[in-house]
């Protein structure tokens, strides 16, 4: 880690998903002259989920884009100090706690909101990495234009999958579900949603072990019911291949100070956005593998930044 000091501040948030806007706009409202880095993904994954039609308040539903440009508006309008750049280390071994952004500079902070989310997973095929950017996602709003009229396979059973899948049918002619199990884990509605829609075909009990194509993704490898006696393998043409299969917490460049579950969700004393680490609070899907909603993730993250305020109170600072 670089050792230039260029600021300090009293409230660093990490993250700009619904928990890390919302800390932001309760941390402002607190007089803590907060600064949030938007990281990775500015407005975090919301911004490319399709509706969002549970979240309390929107009765017609909002896109998830402009609700996260909603949020970010509504903290700036309170003063908080919301800035691009991504956390590349840390070093919270005593306070004030040191975050390194974009490799270079050094933020010195009394109390750090971490809220860096979650990232798609891959199957961990080497075909994902050669056709990556050819016929590979894990994002259908970010890609599914492309796949006007063609075909196009999820992966899945959850409601991502879902979700995927029916946003996908409405610009593809034909959208496969494959589902390793033999049932769909996704909530009813959800499931209904997908099995009245024509274009979309479940393939239940299909496993991918590859892609192939000349240049870019024009089918891919099924195994139907692998590992079993009447296993069978089978090759669909397909032109766009999409990853729905769950997340994994960005919590990487945290783990040498605070403590994890072994996939890597933040532990936090229960009913509170507390660490291990005084000071230091995880809001939204780092610390979540349990609910994972906007509005979940917005809840903690208010929780975090009273947390905050209330720490700072405690040690007069
Ligand atoms: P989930 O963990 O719920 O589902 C993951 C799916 O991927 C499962 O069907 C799982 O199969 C499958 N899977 C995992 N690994 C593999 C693999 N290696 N090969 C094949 N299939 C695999 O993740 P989601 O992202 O769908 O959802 C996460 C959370 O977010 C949930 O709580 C969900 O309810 C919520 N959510 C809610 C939405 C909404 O309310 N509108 C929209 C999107 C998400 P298996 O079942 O066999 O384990």
């Amino acid at each position: 880690m670089s050792n230039t000091t260029n600021e300090k501040v009293r409230c660093l948030i990490i993250g700009s998903g619904p928990a890390g806007y919302t800390a932001a706009i309760y941390a402002s409202r607190a007089n803590l002259n907060p600064v949030l880095y938007e990281g990775m993904q500015p407005g975090g994954q919301l911004t490319t989920t399709t509706d969002i039609e549970n979240f309390p308040g929107y009765p017609e539903g909002i896109s998830g884009f402009e609700m996260m440009e909603d949020l970010k508006k509504q903290a700036m309008r309170f003063g908080a100090d919301i800035r691009l750049g991504i956390a590349t280390a840390s070093d919270l071994s005593q306070a004030p706690y040191k975050i390194t952004i974009d490799g270079e500079k050094v933020i010195e902070t009394e109390t750090l909101i971490i809220s860096t989310g979650a990232t798609a997973k891959y199957l961990g095929l080497p075909d994902e990495q050669k056709y990556a950017g050819m016929g590979v996602s894990a994002c259908a709003t970010c890609d599914g234009f492309f796949y006007r009229k063609k075909t196009v396979a999820v992966v899945g059973g959850g409601d991502t999958a879902c979700e995927e899948a029916l946003y996908l049918a409405s610009l593809a002619s034909l959208v496969y579900l494959i589902v390793r199990k033999p049932f769909l884990r996704a909530s009813k509605v959800m499931q209904e949603r997908v099995m009245r829609t024509p274009n979309i075909k479940v393939m239940f009990e299909h496993n991918t072990i590859g892609l192939f194509g000349e240049n870019g993704v024009e089918g891919a490898h099924l195994v139907y019911r692998m590992g079993e006696e009447d296993e069978e393998k089978v090759d669909i043409a397909i032109d766009g291949f999409f990853l729905a299969i769950g997340h994994t917490p960005n919590s990487g460049i945290f783990k040498e100070w605070i403590e994890t579950d072994e996939t890597g969700y933040i532990k936090t004393v229960p009913g509170t956005p507390r660490t291990n680490v005084p000071g230091v609070f995880a809001a939204g899907d780092v610390a979540d593998p349990h609910y994972r909603q906007a509005i979940t993730a917005a809840g903690t993250g208010c929780m975090a930044a009273i947390e905050a305020e209330r720490y700072l109170l405690e040690k007069g600072i």
